[in-house]
């Protein structure tokens, strides 16, 4: 409920008028009960008095009465005697009960009374002698229950002398006495001892009580009791209720008049001028916000924009260091309660800020996205990505197994560290991962931040780019080289394999060469992107183990088809290419298996030529000169000098499959192969087309005179023991036409 300041003020007005009320009826309590206190001690005395005064009354009235008759008995008046006087005086005086006139005899004794009642009870005449009547005198007497007071004198009548007795009701005397004292008694109750009378109908044990007694000392024939009414608080109440309530209201009435002027008509004025200035501000606010509208919406999708900003990295729209610190603490506590283990692992990438300095940032950021989306790929769904900073990413692992972890990072690793192509250009990154786990190498969100990232220094100044927290103390190292313990374990047990893909000239339909592509599956019988082993292995100084490896088993394999004069496609990594010996290693492994070096073609990048020409040149010349044919793989994705071309001893340029792949529907691209292929055969090489998907773009091939195809259409990989069956339907050139 609202109350409004008028009604408020009401309120508080009745409620103290209310209190003033009370207040006055408990003074009034008090008084009543002081007073009545004090009168019952007074009572008794202010009775007494009266009593005392009315009985004298009483007396001194009789005697009137007494000495009337006596002198009307002398002589009554004419033609009247004293007895018919008499039956008028009772008329008159109907306090007078009796009189009596007594005769006596010669010896003075009473012989008979006459009166009112026309005789004289026994008892009645207390003095038997006349000369005891001679002083009149008043006495009490009771006869027949009644109270009686008399007089009693002598008087002279018609000459002989008698005693005259006067007597009165005393029920009189207290209906006089009611009177006088202004008291009003109730009805007298008789009773053995005397009269009772009650004043307001008292209950005898509430007030004082006063018992007077009545007649003469010698005997009393009656008591009066008498009983004070102690004063009643309702009675003073009710007399006082009426005067007391118009006090009360005309001053309540007063206070609101004055509170009215003085506070609640000026609260009132101030509370209209406040209203009426908040709808004026209400107004214009309105109105304003009429006006700001448009603006405010710009501000809401701003604020939108901020809000994503605030979580999501606007490059990559990966999570950013906000939302990934979140979700740590999530992991943390989910961690303290269910005993779950997560690795926190960041990644450091390198080599960024050149490339922006060399290609700009904006290629950076394609990058960046592509290596995202990579880590994205990688990740279970429990994971999370985040990247920190520019060359910064985080990642939160749940440890399902703890040694399958460094499985797992590894894989990441490889999938961070393959190479990107943006807008045409090859870009290689390599890595450096920094790894803490909760609760081993830390319980607290920022330890293990701190962990991971004195982990990662470490990885810097590392032979292996993947290191674990490790503590100061800790003699031994916790990070794990699992991958390329399994690789070189690999490599000397000869756990690796090789798949042969067919390189088949357009025209003839001929085998070209098998060009040998390595394959490998992890410990957990996973097959691995190859060309992030063969980072991995050029990184790890277990290159040349494997390259030996792969010539070794190329040049077994090519051996078990001697009589097919088969030649096999061998790639090399840039680092076999700095190896002076290299043609040494070939011609060991060749001679061993009886292959002649016109069977081995060498495969190079195009971006492996160009990292350091020179050196790699000399490398190829002799392997040239040596009978082995150069092929220049994924050739239109580095930047080949024409020059260098010239310079080696190259027989084949292989298309990079990213052109080929869509060139039936894309003509950017069918015009770069078509340039590509002419430039070829004006440098006098052999074009070979990879990564041909389609009989559209095979039919492209042929009419653009490409010399060689590689592909899916032809075929896929080969595994050695299928290499067999493929000579037997390869040599039908419609076979190929029909796809495979
Ligand atoms: P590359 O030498 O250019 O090999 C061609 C890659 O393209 C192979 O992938 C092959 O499986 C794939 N390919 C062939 N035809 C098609 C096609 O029609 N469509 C598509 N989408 N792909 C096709 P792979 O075997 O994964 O090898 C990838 C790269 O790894 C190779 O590229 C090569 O650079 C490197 N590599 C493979 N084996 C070896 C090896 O024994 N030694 C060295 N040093 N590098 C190797
Ligand atoms: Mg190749
Ligand atoms: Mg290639």
């Amino acid at each position: 409920m609202k109350l409004n300041i008028s009604s408020f003020s009401i309120i508080l007005v009745a409620g103290l008028t209310l209190l003033m009320f009370l207040l006055w009826s408990l003074s009034l309590k008090v008084l009543v009960d002081r007073q009545n206190l004090q009168n019952s001690a007074s009572y008794r005395q202010d009775l007494l008095g009266q009593v005392r005064q009315l009985q004298q009354k009483q007396r001194l009235w009789l005697q009137s009465q007494y000495f009337l008759l006596n002198t009307l008995a002398e002589s009554p008046g004419e033609g009247r005697n004293f007895q018919s006087f008499l039956w008028e005086y009772y008329q008159r005086n109907p306090n007078i009960w009796a009189v009596n006139l007594i005769e006596f005899d010669a010896h003075g004794n009473p012989l008979s009374r006459s009166g009112k009642q026309g005789c004289l009870q026994p008892g009645q005449m207390q003095r038997d002698n006349f000369d005891d009547y001679l002083v009149p005198g008043i006495t009490s007497c009771r006869i027949d229950g009644m109270a009686l007071l008399e007089i009693t004198g002598p008087v002279v009548i018609e000459g002989s002398a008698r005693v005259l007795l006067v007597s009165m009701d005393y029920f009189d005397f207290l209906n006089d006495f009611s009177d006088l004292s202004g008291r009003r008694l109730q009805p007298a109750v008789e009773s053995e001892r005397g009269i009772q009378y009650y004043e307001y109908g008292l209950d005898n044990d509430g007030g004082a009580q006063v018992i007077i007694p009545l007649g003469d000392s010698a005997s009393v024939f009656a008591e009066l009791h008498l009983s004070l009414q102690p004063m009643s608080f309702w009675q003073l109440f009710e007399r006082q209720f009426v005067m007391v309530l118009a006090i009360l209201i005309a001053a309540a009435i007063g206070v609101l008049l004055l509170l009215h002027l003085n506070v609640i008509r000026p609260l009132l004025e101030l509370a209209e001028r406040m209203r009426l200035a908040a709808n004026s501000l209400q107004q214009a606010s309105a109105k304003r916000r009429a006006e700001v509208k448009p603006g405010l919406r710009v501000m809401r999708d701003y604020f939108d924009v901020l809000q994503k900003m605030a979580k999501r990295d606007p490059v990559t729209g990966l999570h950013n260091r906000l939302i990934f610190e979140d979700r740590l603490l999530q992991a943390i506590c989910e961690g303290k309660r269910s005993g779950r283990r997560y690795a926190l692992v960041m990644i450091d990438l390198r080599g960024l800020d050149e490339f922006a300095l060399q290609r700009g940032h904006y290629i950076v950021d394609v990058l960046l996205r592509q290596v995202a989306d990579g880590l994205r790929e990688s990740l279970r769904e429990s994971d999370h990505v985040a990247r920190f900073e520019r060359n910064l990413f985080a990642l939160l692992l749940e440890v399902q197994q703890r040694d399958q972890l460094n499985t797992l990072i590894e894989k990441i690793y490889l999938s961070v560290v393959k190479p990107y192509q943006v807008f045409g250009r090859v870009i290689e990154l390599s890595a450096l991962f920094g790894v803490a786990i909760y609760p081993e190498h830390a319980i607290e969100a920022d330890d293990l931040y701190q962990n991971a990232s004195s982990a990662l220094v470490r990885a810097e100044s590392s032979e292996w780019p993947i290191q674990f927290f490790r503590d100061a103390d800790a003699s031994t190292d916790t990070s794990g080289f699992s991958m390329i313990q399994s690789l070189r374990r690999a490599i000397e047990n000869d756990e690796l394999k090789l798949v042969y893909q067919p390189v088949v000239d357009l025209e003839t339909y001929q085998t070209v060469y098998l060009e040998a592509l390595l394959r490998w599956k992890d410990p957990e019988k996973h097959e691995m992107p190859i060309d992030s082993t063969i980072r991995l292995a050029e990184q790890n100084h277990l290159i040349k183990p494997l390259s030996n490896w792969i010539i070794e088993s190329a040049c077994r394999f090519v051996s078990e088809f001697q009589h097919k004069d088969v030649a096999v496609g061998i790639n090399l990594s840039m680092i076999d290419l700095h190896d002076r010996r290299l043609p040494e290693r070939i011609e060991t492994y060749s001679q061993r298996h009886q292959v002649k070096p016109a069977q081995i073609v060498i495969e190079i990048t195009e971006g492996q030529i160009m990292q350091d020409p020179d050196e790699v040149v000399e490398v190829l010349a002799h392997l040239g000169t040596m009978g082995m044919s150069l092929s220049i793989d994924d050739f239109g994705t580095g930047q080949a000098s024409l020059t260098y071309l010239k310079q080696l001893p190259v027989e084949k340029l292989k298309i990079d499959q990213s052109f080929v792949r869509d060139m039936a529907t894309n003509p950017d691209d069918q015009l770069i192969v078509r340039a590509t292929i002419e430039l070829a055969h004006t440098l006098d090489l052999k074009v070979v087309a990879e990564g041909v998907e389609t009989l559209a773009a095979c039919d492209l091939l042929a009419e653009m005179n490409c010399d060689h195809v590689q592909g899916y259409y032809i075929s896929r990989p080969l595994e050695a023991e299928q290499v067999a069956a493929w000579f037997e339907t390869s040599v039908k050139p419609d076979l190929a036409r029909k796809g495979r």
